[in-house]
């Protein structure tokens, strides 16, 4: 039956949609793994916040918030104590609240997908190895020796497949490349292994990445404009009051964002940009007013990233102020540069609205967005994508950011 069929389709895709809503399950890890050729993501390390773990194993992340009376009391904020700003975040909230709950029983009525939840986890004996130290990349780069940093990478030849199977053949010769301010690419179609310090990376398929300070940012603009990017995702690392997320990276004032040279980056066939914002509403105000206009976005829409435990509960309670369990990402398009009729781009309306649900990753890790935005971007296909503050790697993608290699660390992946 047609349950049935979605179920199916989602385990070879990593994405399940409602029928009649808006609103879509996914599993990164599966999506993820539809990009690698010789390795696969650690489910086990990838949603360890909900994986148990040995205490001195435990990789100091908060674990699912457990809403003890006191902390919600601490938490829930009555109205007549909110300021302006509050209120009017407050008001976001209520109007998003019927869309959100909407997707959410869409996504309990799909008995199949929550009886299968709790596999998403399974799959993996590894348990997160937190006994060696992951590399800093944020601290390495400010060091004097930064240029002198190299990664090494096995030749792309090399890494090829064997004949008659999905092994690679022994990878040979190995090429050293500075690590940061350069743009480092693996131009095969095959995960490559690249070795830095003591630690070993995985650099998937056709993908490429440029490890620099936001003040090297604008050696990404391309020379010629078709080479300029259909997608653009960006999350920026936003100032908010949590001192937890500032122990993890540093953070840029609002203004900071506009040096970010989205229009040069744009390709002449158009872009789509999809910006992560947090539930602050000076944010809200600032992205709306002053940087989509600086950008030239214009035809905004709304997405949500609801996220739920692998017993398909809410991470949180939904109208808890300070901890909504969902975060927003803002969509929209730069037009083409000069396009007569006959080359005006075909693509898909973005929805003004939609529900991305899944089961958060460690550290705050967004969920892979390319397959579900694939139909909205206009321009060339294969569309040229690039994440800005990325903290992974993505086939057939550029990323930039201080620390693209974070989730490439070997430790997050197991051999096929
Ligand atoms: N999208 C990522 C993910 O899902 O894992 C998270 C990105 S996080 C919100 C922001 C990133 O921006 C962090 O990796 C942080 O180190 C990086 N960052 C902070 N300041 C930066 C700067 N001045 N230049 C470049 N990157 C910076």
């Amino acid at each position: 039956d047609e349950i049935c069929d979605e179920l199916l389709s989602f385990m070879s895709s990593g994405i399940y949609r409602f029928s009649g809503s808006n609103a879509v399950f996914i599993d990164p890890v599966c999506v993820l793994n539809n990009l690698y050729t010789q390795f696969k993501v650690s489910p086990a390390v990838y949603y360890s916040r909900f994986v148990e773990v040995p205490s001195e194993v435990n990789d100091g992340n908060p674990v699912v918030p457990s809403s003890s009376t006191k902390s919600k009391k601490k938490r829930k904020r009555s109205s007549h104590c909110l300021n302006e700003r509050e209120k009017s975040a407050e008001n976001r909230h209520l109007n998003a609240r019927s869309f959100l709950v909407s997707a959410y029983e869409s996504f309990q009525r799909a008995a199949d997908l929550l009886r299968f939840l709790p596999n998403l986890l399974k799959g993996d004996d590894s348990l997160p190895d937190k006994r060696d130290a992951e590399l800093n990349f944020i601290e390495l780069g400010n060091l004097w020796q930064a240029p002198l940093y190299e990664m090494s990478l096995c030749c792309s030849m090399e890494n090829m497949p064997a004949e008659g199977g999905n092994q690679p053949s022994h990878c040979g010769e190995m090429r050293a490349v500075p690590i940061f301010n350069n743009l480092i690419s693996n131009e095969s179609g095959y995960d490559l292994e690249a070795d830095f310090l003591d630690s070993r990376y995985i650099l998937p398929g056709k993908c490429c990445f440029f490890m620099s300070d936001l003040r090297r940012v604008h050696d990404l603009i391309p020379a010629q404009p078709e080479y300029g990017y259909n997608l653009i995702i960006i999350d920026p690392p936003w100032e908010n009051g949590s001192v937890y997320q500032k122990a993890v990276y540093p953070t840029l004032p609002n203004k900071h964002l506009l040096y970010l040279p989205i229009k040069q980056l744009a390709h002449m066939e158009g872009t789509l940009v999809v910006l992560w914002i947090t539930n602050k509403e000076k944010l809200r105000i600032f992205v709306e007013e002053e940087l989509f206009p600086a950008w030239g976005v214009t035809n905004i829409s709304q997405f949500y990233w609801l996220k739920v435990k692998p017993d398909g509960s809410l991470i949180g309670e939904l109208d808890l102020f300070h901890h909504r369990p969902y975060e927003c990402l803002l969509l929209g398009h730069i037009n083409g540069k000069d396009l007569d009729s006959a080359h005006m781009p075909t693509y898909d309306t973005l929805p003004k609205s939609q529900v991305i649900i899944s089961i958060p990753g460690a550290h705050s890790r967004k969920p892979p967005l390319g397959r579900l935005l694939c139909d909205y971007i206009p321009g060339p296909k294969p569309a040229r994508c690039i994440d800005l503050f990325a903290r992974e790697l993505v086939a057939g993608w550029t990323s930039w950011g201080n620390e693209p290699l974070h989730f490439q660390d070997s430790r997050y992946f197991l051999r096929r």
